[in-house]
């Protein structure tokens, strides 16, 4: 054989894997819209009215500012989010209604099907309120794999604008753990201290979950994708878990697991956490200029759209919160694929 049959070889070879392919991919996605910080601060006083107050944009504010590498690792996970998604023939772009794709989002293409994450739950409890019952861990459990499968019983309330966005998102949960920790804190706040005493179990792999008081009428806060591995996971009041035992009307539906699990599975606010030009990077979900509180008439109209006041990342009440769409089911299902931020829980 001459060389230039092994030239030919190489060349056949070549056009058969082109070795730039990834990088044109990578070129054509586009990352001009993304953002971390948010200083939406204007819903504070509402929240506090309203009494629903979640606080993740605000603790992956803080992660940002003590690791000033973060913003590039979340850089890097939408980027390949977004690669993930072009590659399906999805997009992270387009709104309902505005005749670019929106609404029409096609199902995912990945093949992992249903993956199932075991659960640590750390209950710690200054008073017996606090030391929650096996049933109210059992009730959320059931609550989560009822939303994230859309087997939940309101689901059937979706209106007929949204009813063909509801998704099953194919995960769900298993307990694999209850641990439980006798402590005289009576407010963990939000600065990781209960994650610092009860470090997670195996948070590569398990969804960790504390159980405490966080105070300042606080529901609870989760950890996005690509955060430190020591404090991974899920905070959440003790009277905001469940759906039975000592819960709090109207957040008395478990509803808050099922808001701050969207989170860690990388799911933004459906407001993106700003005015009408910030986006929640999924397509399906119109552009809202802020989050609904209570239960919301329909159609609640934003931002010349119709706002999703009913599915899980708005703030409003637990009853009136029933859907993920399909682009979020989308969205979340990328942190799983074996270059995401989650590839360790996938099947
Ligand atoms: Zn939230």
């Amino acid at each position: 054989m001459g060389m230039a049959a092994l030239a030919l070889l190489f060349t056949s070879c070549e056009k058969d894997q082109p070795e730039n392919a990834t990088d044109l991919a990578q070129e054509s996605v586009d990352m001009s819209d993304f953002y971390v910080h948010t200083d939406f601060n204007d819903e504070d006083s509402k929240a506090a009215e309203h009494g629903k107050n979640c606080y993740s944009m605000k603790n992956l504010n803080r992660l940002l500012k003590e690791d000033d590498k973060l913003y590039r690792k979340m850089y890097d996970i939408e980027k390949n989010t977004r690669s993930i998604l072009a590659k399906q023939g999805n997009t992270a772009k387009g709104k309902p209604g505005s005749g670019d794709g929106g609404g029409t989002t096609p199902p995912p293409t990945d093949n992992l099907g249903v993956v199932s994450i075991p659960v640590i739950v750390n209950v710690v409890y200054s008073n017996s309120n606090e030391n929650i019952s096996q049933a109210q861990i059992d009730s959320q459990m059931a609550v989560l794999n009822a939303d994230f499968r859309a087997q939940n019983s309101d689901a059937g309330s979706t209106p007929s604008e949204f009813a063909g966005l509801v998704a099953d998102t194919e995960v769900q949960f298993t307990l694999a753990d209850v641990r439980r920790y006798s402590n005289s804190t009576t407010q963990w706040g939000t600065n990781d201290a209960v994650k610092a005493q009860y470090p997670p179990f195996s948070p590569e792999t398990h969804l960790n979950i504390w159980v405490c008081n966080i105070g300042s009428g606080i529901l609870g806060y989760a950890q996005f994708p690509g955060g430190p591995a020591a404090t991974d996971g899920v905070v959440v009041g003790p009277n905001y878990f469940g759906n039975t035992g000592y819960v709090s009307a109207p957040f008395d539906e478990g509803r808050t697991m099922t808001h701050e699990v969207g989170h860690y599975l990388n799911l933004r606010h459906i407001w993106g956490d700003g005015r009408c030009q910030q986006d929640d990077f999924v397509a399906d979900t119109p552009s809202s200029d802020g989050p609904n509180y209570g239960c919301p008439s329909f159609p609640t109209v934003n931002c010349r759209s119709t706002d999703m006041t009913m599915n899980y990342m708005d703030y409003t009440n637990d009853s009136c919160m029933f859907m993920f769409s399909e682009g979020q089911k989308s969205r979340l299902r990328t942190v799983f694929a074996s270059s995401g931020p989650r590839a360790a829980m996938a099947p």
